[in-house]
């Protein structure tokens, strides 16, 4: 069988549907954070951690982990830093666009019962999974800390509702990390992989997830190894 045909295929025999931009909203200059409508009700809300294939400008395929989501829509978070193709279509494509999405795929999911703080390491777009994530580790009981890296304080997506959630409730940690910060930001500074310095306990007693560009994860892992992290406790969204 050809490349091509696989790829056709592949096409033709996943699910699909037609969904609407009902909401399409500019989170500080890299991020568009835009809100997809099912042509009709499901009975199941997507998948926590999962991702659908968008056919951007109708025939680019582009990959995007769900953020949120309820029985009638769910959201994405695009980012456009490099200004690539499916980052060009959401950046200027208005509400009431309908655009066909292959999934929702389901190769990211938290791993509920397992009795283990939770760690989610993100950058920038690569928080999407973890917007629901935080919330299923809390119901459990669980610990929860997210270190989110983003260039500027702007950038920084969910930041009202992750900063409401920590307020609320002692379990989860939020700590976004900012490489370009203004001299007026008083959180943290640097790179994710800087906030994990003396935390081998913390680590090693916690299901770690990470999603954002190759080269952190590649970082956090490095980390994770040298730490003695076991490996079945680490979980990692393919996401460049
Ligand atoms: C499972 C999974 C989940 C994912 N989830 C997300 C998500 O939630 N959010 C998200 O934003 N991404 C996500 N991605 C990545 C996403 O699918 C895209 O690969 C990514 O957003 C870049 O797509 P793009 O079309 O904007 O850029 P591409 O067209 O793929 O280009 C990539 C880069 O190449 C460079 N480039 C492209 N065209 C040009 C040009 N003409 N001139 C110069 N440079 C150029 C740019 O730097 C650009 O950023 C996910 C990927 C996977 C596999």
């Amino acid at each position: 069988m050809s490349f091509f045909s696989i790829i056709k295929n592949w096409f033709t025999e996943a699910p699909h549907f037609e969904g609407t931009i009902t909401a399409t909203e500019l989170i500080g200059s890299r991020i568009q954070k835009v809100t997809i409508s099912l042509p009709s009700p499901v009975a199941t809300q997507f998948p926590v951690g999962c991702y659908v294939q968008a056919m951007t400008s109708g025939v680019v395929p582009r990959a995007y982990s769900v953020a949120t989501a309820d029985t009638t829509s769910f959201t994405l978070l695009v980012s456009f830093g490099g200004r690539g193709a499916g980052a060009r279509f959401f950046a200027d494509t208005p509400v009431g666009t309908v655009v066909k999405c292959y999934g929702p795929f389901d190769d990211f999911p938290y791993r509920a019962g397992t009795g283990r703080s939770k760690i989610f390491f993100a950058t920038s777009t690569g928080v999407a999974p973890f917007r629901r994530m935080v919330e299923e580790a809390l119901n459990e009981g669980l610990e929860a800390t997210l270190i989110l890296g983003t260039p500027k304080e702007s950038d920084i997506a969910f930041r009202s509702d992750f900063e409401e959630i920590a307020r609320t409730n002692p379990y989860f940690h939020f700590i976004p990390v900012l490489s370009a910060s203004d001299p007026l930001w008083q959180g943290a500074r640097g790179y994710v992989t800087d906030q994990v310095s003396g935390k081998t306990e913390l680590l090693r007693k916690s299901d770690i997830y990470i999603c954002g560009v190759p080269m952190m994860t590649l970082s956090v892992l490095n980390i994770l190894k040298k730490e003695g992290v076991p490996e079945a406790q680490i979980f990692v969204q393919k996401f460049g």
